[in-house]
């Protein structure tokens, strides 16, 4: 079954390329797991005078006439043959196909199958398939047939693949052993997975391929869930976190901090958050709230409840612009107390730099530093906490690296003086939050972030007022400006996105070149806005320079940022009311969402406005300018999302390496999703790491499978 592609017969280096490239097939696992899109009904062989029009038809008959019918220019032309039998004659008709006039004489005897057509008095076949019968009294008649149509490309039609699974089909289904327990099957209904195999790709009838496709999605579903509740079961009964102790008094220093009071979600996050971390039972928890709901405020608490318990905590964002951004901010509330926090980045590579990484992590190890703020890097630097209670994971929406990071860390802190509980891959792990303004549609997260608990901040903190979004066309780029020279005369702030730093230099025709933001900036600063201050940031500015410029933006003396999409996330400045996105159709509707929550962060009861300058140039274009402006409901955003790019591409899982459902289609095999759950659950609770002898060979597939993405090399 693991067999890669390119060694299947029939499939050379160019069409295995195409498979992999187009369709995300690699191994003989993956394409059995491509299943027929619908089938086609192929009538048996019959006599020729019983043969119906526009419909795939098969006959046999003896060639009569033929003549080859060239074209008016040079070669081109048609090949004729009238096929004749007791009851009637047939028309067949080849285009350009010269070299059969070698290959069919009169008095042939040919079986041909296509689509009829009526053509004048005759029925008439185009391009059919043939074959010579040799003994025509001894061939057995055709028999109806159902034909699976896959899923192709222009460079691979589906007959290629058809033929090419056709091959592989009996030298693979005689071995095939069935990782799905006999009882399970029956209890089920559902066949044997040679025989779903079979039923799939080769079909007797209808109810077969759908029984066939039933058992296939199930079986995806349930080593999914397996996975899942393995993973979920290894962390409750074989890891242990300290347990905090959050005491009414300590809720209330803890609530002291900030300068403002928490909403009702927040508050009740932070209620199971507190609850989670009291256990000795490690926390695992996904933390979901649009940008800019205050996530970032509950991360806190469980930083401070570490503190409080004499422990240590560490936050992680995706950027040194977020961490530095987390640190200022946190110090921010922070002043008043002892509580030490270092930011932790990992860029500088000078000696000096080096040197002042080294001190903070000698600090972190010896226990002087209680907070540490960082990027996503740290976990692969090489100190250890002196104690690490707590691990807050930010703006993570990156599936793969989401589900592995909970394992991961676990090695760089593991508490080597207190040994596992069970022993045996168990171990000490600090608990974990991971934040995501990705908001996930549930259907998603019942499938990909089963194992985690997840919590959700619905509405935003009091005051604000809702962003109002316009889509315009290019040549309103003037108008635009115009009008934001207007509000930057009145004290507000402004954003402008553009997607490249600079040109590309494949367009010749100015007017098609992309804007960028190097040149954008100094357009701004000398036509539209004379007047006020324009930065600009982008992702090749060394973070200090990068840093400056928004420490300039953020006390007011730069008034217009320009930037690339380095200000996607976290970043905050309450007076920032405007944003211009320049090509917004370039932009993933996620994204544009992430960009939008930069603005309308503010209290002081100015409308922020939200400028999305497009000529989307696709339908899916289209779709994601009308979805943002339609809502500014992150969940409703991301449910519009998942609809226009669909489950694969939401997560963008190929670049995680995550294995997609391929037979299986959320929502619509909820039900199906819901029975793997439950029968996953009720596998494990017996047998949590499938050590019986009839779930091994379902461990051992489970493995293969998921056993990367989820990270179970580390639990099995
Ligand atoms: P997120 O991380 O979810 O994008 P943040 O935590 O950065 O959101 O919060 C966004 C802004 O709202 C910040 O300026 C923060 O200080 C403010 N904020 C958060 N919670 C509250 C609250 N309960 N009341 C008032 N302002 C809040
Ligand atoms: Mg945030």
């Amino acid at each position: 079954m693991s067999t890669p592609i390119a060694k299947l017969p029939g499939v050379g280096p160019k069409r295995a390329n195409t498979l992999i490239q187009r369709l995300d097939i690699r191994t003989t696992s993956d394409l059995l797991r491509h299943l027929p899109m619908r089938y086609e009904y192929e009538a048996a062989e019959d006599q020729i005078e019983n043969i119906s029009q526009d419909a795939i038809a098969t006959a046999r008959g003896q060639v009569a006439e033929l003549r080859w019918v060239p074209g008016r220019f040079g070669k081109k032309g048609r090949f004729e043959v009238s096929l004749q039998d007791d009851t009637g004659s047939l028309l067949l008709t080849w285009f350009n196909a010269q070299y059969l006039s070698r290959r069919i004489q009169i008095g042939d005897y040919l079986r041909v199958q296509g689509k009829t057509k009526s053509f004048g008095n005759y029925t008439q076949i185009i391009n059919p398939k043939w074959e010579k019968l040799a003994e025509p009294d001894l061939e057995p008649a055709r028999d109806d047939k159902l034909r699976p149509v896959y899923p192709a490309t222009e460079q691979l039609a589906s007959s290629h693949i058809e033929r090419v699974i056709e091959n592989i089909l009996p030298a693979v289904l005689p071995h095939l052993i069935d990782p799905l327990p006999d009882d399970l099957l029956k209890h089920h209904e559902m066949p044997p997975l040679a025989d779903a195999l079979r039923m799939v790709h080769q079909p007797n009838d209808l109810d077969e391929t759908k029984a066939a496709r039933r058992r296939l999605a199930y079986n995806e579903l349930l080593l999914l869930q397996l996975g899942i509740a393995m993973k979920k079961a290894f962390v409750r009964d074989r890891l242990q976190s300290p347990p905090l102790t959050i005491t009414p008094e300590i809720d209330k220093q803890i609530r002291d901090c900030y300068p403002f009071e928490l909403t009702d979600d927040q508050n009740a996050v932070v209620k199971e958050i507190a609850h989670d971390l009291s256990r000795i039972s490690p926390m695992n928890r996904l933390l979901q709230g649009d940008v800019g709901s205050g996530k970032t405020a509950v991360a806190l608490y469980a930083l401070l409840a570490a503190y409080t318990s004499g422990k240590q905590a560490v936050l992680l964002a995706p950027t040194e612009l977020l961490a530095e951004q987390h640190y200022l901010s946190i110090c921010n509330m922070l002043h008043n107390t002892n509580v030490s926090v270092a930011l932790l980045t990992g860029s500088g590579t000078t000696k000096a730099e080096k040197q002042k990484r080294q001190i903070i992590h000698d600090e972190i190890q010896s226990g002087d530093i209680d907070i540490v703020i960082g990027t996503h890097a740290v976990l692969s630097d090489t100190f250890e906490f002196k104690d690490l209670a707590v691990v807050i994971i930010d703006e993570q929406h990156r599936f793969g690296v989401m589900q592995r990071a909970f394992l991961k860390s676990k090695n760089t802190t593991d508490d080597k003086n207190q040994g596992g509980k069970q022993g045996g891959g168990g171990g000490k792990i600090p608990h974990h939050l991971v934040m995501t303004a990705t908001p996930i549609p549930r259907t998603l997260s019942l499938t990909v972030f089963g194992d985690l608990d997840v919590s959700t901040i619905r509405g935003l903190p009091p005051g604000r007022s809702p962003i109002i979004n316009r889509v315009v066309d290019m040549n309103k780029t003037d108008d635009v400006y115009r009008y934001l020279n207007d509000r930057l005369a009145r004290g507000e702030q402004a954003y402008v996105v553009l997607p490249a730093i600079e040109n590309s230099g494949l367009e010749d025709d100015p007017k098609k070149q992309l804007r960028n933001v190097t040149d954008h900036a100094k357009l701004i600063q000398n036509k539209y806005c004379p007047d006020s201050k324009v930065g600009l940031v982008h992702g090749r500015l060394k973070s200090e320079e990068r840093e400056e410029v928004m420490k300039q933006f953020r006390d007011g003396s730069i008034h217009v940022l320009v930037a690339t999409t380095v200000i996607e996330v976290g970043v905050d400045v309450p007076n920032a009311t405007i944003m211009i996105i320049e090509h917004a159709e370039r932009f993933g509707l996620a994204q544009l969402h992430q960009l939008r929550g930069r603005v309308g962060r503010g209290t002081h009861g100015i409308k922020s406005l939200c400028v999305f300058i497009a000529e989307p140039t696709t339908e899916d274009g289209e779709k994601r300018m009308k979805a943002i402006a339609s809502s500014n409901d992150g969940f409703k955003i991301s449910e519009l999302d998942l609809e226009i790019r669909g489950m694969g591409d939401f997560f963008g899982t190929r670049q995680a390496g995550a294995a997609p459902l391929r037979v299986a289609q959320i929502p619509q095999d909820m039900d199906l999703l819901m029975l793997a759950k439950r029968d996953a659950e009720s596998i494990i609770e017996t047998d949590p790491l499938l050590k019986s002898e009839p779930n091994a060979l379902l461990k051992s597939v489970l493995l293969k499978t998921h056993g990367h993405t989820l990270g179970l090399i580390d639990v099995g």
